[in-house]
């Protein structure tokens, strides 16, 4: 039984342009099911081209007739502080509505607002820390200044998988730096986005520093792309998106970030701590129901301890509680719609007809009424199989033996994505070795999924590009400016 009960009627939202709620050009709406229970929970406007390009000016006219990116920095800082609170005071309540769009646990949910409370205060802080450069080193003639400055509009485009936790990974950085945005979040899960825009108004953010626009990414997201009033796109999203993005941008040779996807192995020597590693496995593949950019989803095992290792991580992935996200028991929640779990359970189907083999899970849970998917082990895999090389965005991890230490790195950097890697072993030698070099923007040494807004966090090859979070976060959304200046009279070049 649910402690908390459902909506009865789907709960309204606005977009927010220019400092104002509204419901946009065309009045339609898009209205999202919770995809644990089939309810109607929320609903938001379907924002159009002309949607996008209202808040495109605003956003324009905010950085170029000020004050935001004119205000000192700790002026910037008192804003989004006071941000930081209010989203504090309300996070049951985003929790409730992050938890009913994505369908992640109730717990999981307040955790991630609680968590984006931190990030936001960091930003916060670290916005009076962004400095230029002096070059006093250039001879007697002439000393350069490197200024630092924001890059202007910026365009932000948020997924479904942490819709919160990721925009407060980008948004306040980009506004600690001094940009204004337009955010366009997933068309299925904007709730928190919105809620968000009462909170940055009671703020007292300047009308127009940050404007949401729902709706969708072929709509909403290619006029932020297109647009030559938009200076900066960030895209978190599928390496598909992020191909149009790059393709899109080349219009307007515009500055993209893209926090892209993965396919991210866990390597486990046989010296790891066995218990630790398998519950470190388990939970890397399994939270969020296995929707984790950075989720380990390829187990690359050292062949003396795969059979024991994969008995006992098995062992610990029959006793996961997928269920109800709104029991305070559950671990891992529904899929996010069904198209989507059918696509994960047919990379399980497929996978066997190839000869791989389920080692547990493989289906749906017992309850029907959500999209549910037990947490899947798979064994016998070959490198060519989808299920080896795809990101499957479910709770599905393919299993692959080596033998040596070179073996495993070849097999972990066999990839086209390098976003993470966990490594475990007891043996710190081996373990630094390896995470030189392993290919990812971020690797676990005996952990996994740890995170803080200090680190910077981005992926290499098809991953991405660039990088968020840390200072680097705030500097991501900068530009530098070189200034030479003569100390002395002109030594004259036409005489
Ligand atoms: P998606 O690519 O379908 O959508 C992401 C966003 O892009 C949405 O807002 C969508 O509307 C928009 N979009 C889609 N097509 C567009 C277009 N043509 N022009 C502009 N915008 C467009 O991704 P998703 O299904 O929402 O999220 C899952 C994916 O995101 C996974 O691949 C996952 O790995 C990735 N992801 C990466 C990170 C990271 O930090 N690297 C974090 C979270 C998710």
């Amino acid at each position: 039984m649910s402690r908390i009960s459902l909506p009865k009627e789907p709960r309204r939202f606005q977009m927010y342009i220019g400092g104002e709620f509204t419901d946009g050009a065309s009045g339609d709406t898009t209205t999202r099911h919770s995809p644990a229970h089939g309810t109607a929970v929320a609903q938001w406007p379907s924002g159009s081209a002309a949607d996008a390009q209202r808040a495109i000016a605003a956003a324009r006219r905010a950085f170029d007739a000020g004050p935001w990116p004119h205000l000192s920095a700790g002026e910037r800082a008192t804003v989004l502080f006071k941000v930081a609170d209010l989203i504090e005071q309300c996070a049951a309540e985003f929790g409730l509505i992050e938890s009913l769009e994505t369908g992640k646990p109730i717990t999981q949910a307040i955790g991630e607002i609680k968590g984006a409370v931190d990030v936001w205060r960091f930003a916060a802080g670290a916005a009076r820390v962004v400095k230029g450069d002096a070059h006093n080193n250039l001879g007697d003639r002439v000393i350069a200044m490197v200024l630092r400055e924001p890059v202007g509009v910026v365009g932000l485009i948020t997924p479904w998988n942490f819709p919160f936790f990721i925009l407060a990974e980008r948004l306040p950085f980009i506004l600690a730096a001094g940009c204004t945005v337009v955010v366009k979040p997933s068309e299925a899960t904007s709730g928190t986005t919105l809620k968000l825009c009462e909170l940055l108004h009671e703020a007292g953010l300047p009308a127009g520093v940050v404007n949401v626009v729902t709706g969708r990414g072929s709509v909403v997201g290619q006029c932020l792309l297109d647009s030559d009033q938009v200076d900066m796109v960030s895209v978190t999203g599928s390496i598909a998106t992020g191909r149009k993005a790059i393709a899109a941008s080349a219009g307007s040779i515009k500055k993209l970030g893209l926090e892209l996807g993965g396919k991210n192995p866990h390597i486990v020597f046989a010296d790891a701590n066995l218990d630790e590693a398998a519950d470190g496995v388990a939970f890397g593949m399994a939270f969020n129901a296995g929707q984790c950019c950075v989720g380990g989803s390829r187990l690359v095992v050292e062949r003396s301890i795969a059979a024991e290792f994969t008995e006992k991580l098995a062992g610990k992935m029959r006793r996961i509680r997928v269920g109800d996200p709104l029991d305070e028991q559950t671990q891992v929640g529904a899929l996010f719609d069904e198209a989507h779990m059918e696509k994960v359970l047919s990379y399980v189907d497929d996978g066997v007809r190839m000869g791989a083999r389920i080692v547990c899970g493989g289906a749906r849970t017992d309850d029907q009424n959500g999209y549910f998917v037990q947490p899947t082990l798979m064994t016998d895999v070959r490198p060519e199989m989808p299920l080896v090389r795809e990101e499957i965005f479910g709770p599905v991890l393919a299993v692959v033996p080596f033998d040596t230490f070179d073996e495993a790195l070849e097999i972990a950097n066999d990839s086209v994505f390098g976003l993470s890697a966990s490594i475990w072993t007891q043996d710190l030698t081996k373990a630094l070795r390896a995470m030189r070099k392993v290919q990812a923007g971020r690797v676990w040494i005996n952990t996994t999924l740890d995170n803080g807004p200090e680190t910077p966090l981005g992926g290499v090859k098809q991953s991405g590009l660039g990088r968020e979070a840390g200072l680097a976060g705030i500097e991501e959304y900068t530009e530098l400016k070189t200034a030479h200046i003569n100390l002395h009279p002109r030594v004259h070049w036409i005489s």
